[in-house]
């Protein structure tokens, strides 16, 4: 087996950042992935906060980040990782796919998964109507009627990309009001399509073949009102996507990877977190990028002495 000098796992901003940076370092890394992008490829309105693009769309932005990692000299897997162990002083990476490798050092920047509602009826339509990323799914509901379950940024802009495409947009939001920036708010204001509903508890998603509707509780009154719905968009936030690397490093209350903010080192040596899934507040591409170049750094110096 290939020992490589650094593993990378993710291929999200911060991933593709730390293997652009290894490459540079002439490290042989290897990079794993299950895709590219990471949550960039759920942006449903165009970013407007990556310095030097005013405005991109997030498909774009994530095909020139591949571009760019694909022009180094590195090896990438399109693979899922299961399981991370440091045995001696090397690490063994496992994969859905039954692949191992090795390596001296690796970088953790798997980033995060959508939150899931955790409702009777969510697992059973995933596919079939409940849905985690508006982008991909939205063309399936060309004039029908759907409903938004988060009233964060993510939520309204959901709902603003829907609006191009569906007849009717509701916006199902737990608390008293909705929690996205001023701008957000006022731009769906514009939109005729959407529907905010504040103080819901979602209940149930019912369906036969595909959803057909969901039942939230008001939670003002206490009844459950049936809301006839053909799709379900599902935005109430994310979790960090750590099962592979569970009683190996040390996690916050968020299930956060704690890091050494100065190197994104965690506590075992050689093994460094980047991104979204570590503890460094202010959840942001230009940020997960920046962690992930202090990570490959970070991980060049560490092999120096190995
Ligand atoms: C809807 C939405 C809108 C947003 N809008 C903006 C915005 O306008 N501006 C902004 O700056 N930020 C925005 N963000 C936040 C930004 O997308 C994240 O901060 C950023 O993508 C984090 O990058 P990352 O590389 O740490 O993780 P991710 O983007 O989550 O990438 C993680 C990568 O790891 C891979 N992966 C996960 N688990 C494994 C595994 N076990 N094995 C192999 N690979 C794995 C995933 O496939 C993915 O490629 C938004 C986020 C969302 C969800």
């Amino acid at each position: 087996m290939e020992i490589y000098d650094l593993i990378i796992i993710g291929g999200g901003p911060a991933g593709i950042t730390a293997g652009i940076y290894a490459a540079r370092q002439k490290i042989n890394t290897l990079l794993i992935t299950k895709s590219f992008g990471g949550q960039v490829a759920r942006k449903a309105v165009a970013i407007k906060n990556y310095p030097g693009f005013e405005e991109i769309s997030g498909m774009e932005l994530i095909k020139k980040l591949e571009k760019h990692l694909r022009k180094q000299k590195i090896d990438i897997e399109r693979d899922e990782v299961t399981k991370l162990k440091k045995i001696g002083n090397h690490f063994f990476v496992q994969t859905r796919s039954k692949n191992r490798f090795q390596s001296k050092a690796v970088i953790v920047a798997s980033g995060a998964d959508p939150r899931p509602l955790e409702v009777p009826g969510e697992k059973e339509f995933i596919g079939k109507g409940v849905g985690y990323c508006t982008t991909c799914d939205a063309p399936l509901f060309v004039n029908k009627t759907v409903a938004v379950i988060g009233g964060g940024n993510a939520g309204l802009e959901a709902a603003i990309f829907l609006s191009l495409i569906a007849k009717k947009i509701y916006i199902l939001e737990y608390g008293k009001k909705v929690g996205a920036d001023e701008i957000n708010q006022e731009r769906v204001k514009k939109t005729k399509k959407v529907e905010i509903i504040t103080n819901t508890a979602l209940k149930r998603i019912r369906g036969n073949q595909f959803v057909n509707s969901l039942i939230y509780q008001d939670r003002k009154t206490r009844k459950n009102i049936t809301l006839p719905v053909g799709g379900i968009f599902v935005e109430v936030g994310s979790q960090p996507a750590t099962s592979f690397v569970k009683g190996l490093v040390d996690f916050n209350e968020k299930d956060e990877i704690i890091v050494n903010p100065k190197t994104g080192e965690t506590r075992i040596p050689g093994l460094f977190a980047a991104g979204d899934i570590d503890n460094v507040p202010y959840k942001q591409i230009v940020i997960a990028a920046g962690e992930g170049a202090k990570a490959a750094l970070s991980a060049y110096n560490y092999l120096q002495k190995f």
